[in-house]
C-alpha cells in the first residue's frame, strides 16, 4: 500500500464520519422542527382557548349587570311601597298607634331604608359596569363641599367616643361630578366611623405634585390587614374576623367607591395597619382642578362611541382620554352593537373602526345615513386600512379620517373637537 492510499482511506472514513455527523444533525434538526411545529399549534390553541374565555368573560360580566339592574329594578316598587306605608301609619293617618306598634312600624321601616340603600349600591354598580352611569360635571369649591359633608354626616357621630373632623381643605375649585365626590366621601366617612371605637376619623385635602386634588379619610379604628386590603374593594368582600363582624354591611360601598372614583379619572386606595388604623385615598386628576378664576366653567360633556373589535385600541383610547372627565368614552365591539346603541342613546362623535367581523364600519356610516344621521352624530374614522377613493366616496358624509398609527392624545382630542363643532353647527 502506498501512502496515498493509506490517506484515501482516511479521508473517505472521515468523510463517511461527517457524512454521519451530518446525517445525525439533520435529524436532529428536523426534530427540532417538529418539536417547534407542535409548539406553535399548542399556542395556537392555547390563543384561541384564552380568547373563548374573554367572550365567556364578557359575557358573563354583561350578564350579571343585565341580571343587577333587573334585580334592583323589581326590589324599588316593592320598597317605596313598604316606606310609604310605614309612613302612614307613623303619620297617623288612619287612626292612633300604640307605643308598641309604633316600635314595629320604625323597625319595618328602618329596614325598608337599609334595604333600599343595598339595592341603590347595586344599581349603580349594574350602571356603571354596564357604562350607563353618566356623570354630570359642574363647577363647584372644595371647601362648600366639606361643609355640606360635614353638615350631613355629623348625625353619624352623634353619641359616639369618635371625633369626626373635616378639615378645611385647599381653597379650590373643581369641576367634576360633585354629587359621586360626596358618595364616595360619605361612604369612606361612615365606614370609619363604624369601624373605630375610639379616636377620630378625619378628612384633609391637599394638591399633589401631578396638580391633581388627594383627598384623604383617616380613621384610627381596627384596621384592615395586608392580606385583606384587596378583598374589601370587592364586591360583597367583607372581612371575616370577630372585630369586622360586628358591624353589618353589605360590601358594596368600597367596591362602588372605586368604581366612581375610576369614572372621575381618579382612583381609591387604602394603607392601614391593623389596630392602628386605616387611611383611605381619593385622588381626582389634574384636569378637574380649575385655578384660573373659572375660565374653564361650563364646559359640557361629550359622548364618544368607539366601535372597535379590537380590545386594544379600545382600551389605547380610554387610557388616551382618562383624565378628561369631559369626555365620556363609551365602546362597542362590533357594527351591529354600535349602530344598536347608537340608536338608543346617540353620542356626539363616533370612533369607528371599518374592518370589523360582522358589520363593517363602512356598512355603519351607510346605515347612520339612511337613519338620517341621528341627533347630528359626527363619524370619525380610525383605521389601519388605506383610504382609497372608492372607498372615500363610500364614506360620504364621514367628518374626519384619522389613520391609527397617528393617534395620540392630541390628534385624538384635536378630531373630537373639530367633529364636536361641526355636529353643533349642523
Ligand atoms: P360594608 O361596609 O357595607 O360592609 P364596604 O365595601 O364599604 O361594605 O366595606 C367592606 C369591608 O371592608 C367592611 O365590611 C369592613 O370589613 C372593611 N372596612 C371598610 N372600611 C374599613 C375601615 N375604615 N376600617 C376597617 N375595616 C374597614
Amino acid at each position: 500500500m502506498s501512502d496515498s492510499g493509506t490517506d484515501a482511506a482516511a479521508l473517505a472514513a472521515e468523510l463517511a464520519e461527517a457524512r454521519r455527523e451530518l446525517d445525525s444533525r439533520r435529524d436532529e434538526l428536523q426534530r427540532l422542527n417538529r418539536e417547534l411545529e407542535d409548539t406553535n399549534r399548542g399556542i395556537v390553541a392555547l390563543y384561541s382557548e384564552l380568547d373563548q374565555r374573554a367572550d365567556q368573560l364578557r359575557e358573563a360580566s354583561e350578564l350579571k349587570s343585565r341580571f343587577l339592574s333587573y334585580v334592583s329594578h323589581e326590589f324599588r316598587t316593592p320598597l317605596n311601597s313598604i316606606m310609604g306605608l310605614a309612613r302612614i301609619l307613623l303619620d297617623r293617618l288612619d287612626g292612633d298607634l300604640s307605643a308598641e306598634q309604633e316600635r314595629q312600624v320604625v323597625y319595618i321601616r328602618q329596614s325598608a331604608e337599609s334595604l333600599t340603600e343595598l339595592v341603590n349600591d347595586l344599581l349603580d354598580l349594574a350602571k356603571v359596569e354596564a357604562g350607563r352611569l353618566d356623570l354630570k360635571p359642574t363647577v363647584f369649591a372644595l371647601p362648600d363641599l366639606f361643609a355640606a359633608l360635614r353638615g350631613a354626616l355629623r348625625p353619624l357621630q352623634a353619641g359616639r367616643d369618635v371625633r369626626l373632623v373635616i378639615d378645611t381643605g385647599p381653597d379650590i375649585r373643581l369641576r367634576t361630578d360633585e354629587a359621586k365626590v360626596a358618595q364616595i366621601l360619605r361612604n369612606l366617612v361612615s365606614n370609619g366611623l363604624k369601624f373605630t371605637e375610639t379616636g377620630e376619623v378625619r378628612v384633609s385635602a391637599r394638591i399633589v405634585d401631578d396638580g391633581g386634588l388627594l383627598i384623604e379619610v383617616r380613621d384610627t379604628g381596627i384596621g384592615i390587614a395586608p392580606e385583606h386590603q384587596a378583598k374589601i374593594f370587592e364586591e360583597f368582600g367583607q372581612i371575616d374576623t370577630a372585630l369586622h363582624r360586628r358591624h353589618k354591611g353589605t360590601g358594596l360601598g368600597l367596591p362602588l367607591s372605586r368604581r366612581l372614583a375610576e369614572l372621575l379619572g381618579g382612583s381609591l386606595d387604602v394603607e392601614s395597619t391593623p389596630g392602628r388604623g386605616s387611611t383611605f385615598r381619593l385622588t381626582l386628576p389634574a384636569s378637574v382642578v380649575l385655578r384660573d378664576g373659572g375660565g374653564e366653567a361650563g364646559a359640557s360633556t361629550r359622548t364618544i362611541l368607539v366601535i372597535d373589535d379590537d380590545p386594544s385600541f379600545r382600551y389605547l383610547v380610554r387610557q388616551l382620554l382618562k383624565d378628561r372627565p369631559e369626555i365620556r368614552v363609551r365602546e362597542a365591539l362590533d357594527g351591529h352593537n354600535g349602530l344598536n346603541r347608537l340608536r338608543a342613546d346617540p353620542a356626539d362623535v363616533v370612533l369607528l373602526d371599518l374592518n370589523m367581523p360582522g358589520m363593517a364600519g363602512a356598512e355603519v356610516v351607510e346605515a347612520l345615513r339612511r337613519d338620517g344621521w341621528p341627533a347630528g352624530t359626527a363619524v370619525v374614522v380610525a383605521t389601519s386600512d388605506p383610504i382609497t377613493p372608492a372607498l372615500r366616496a363610500r364614506l360620504e358624509g364621514v367628518a374626519e379620517f384619522l389613520p391609527k398609527h397617528e393617534i395620540s392624545r392630541h390628534s385624538l382630542l384635536e378630531a373630537i373637537g373639530r367633529s364636536a363643532e361641526r355636529r353643533l353647527k349642523s
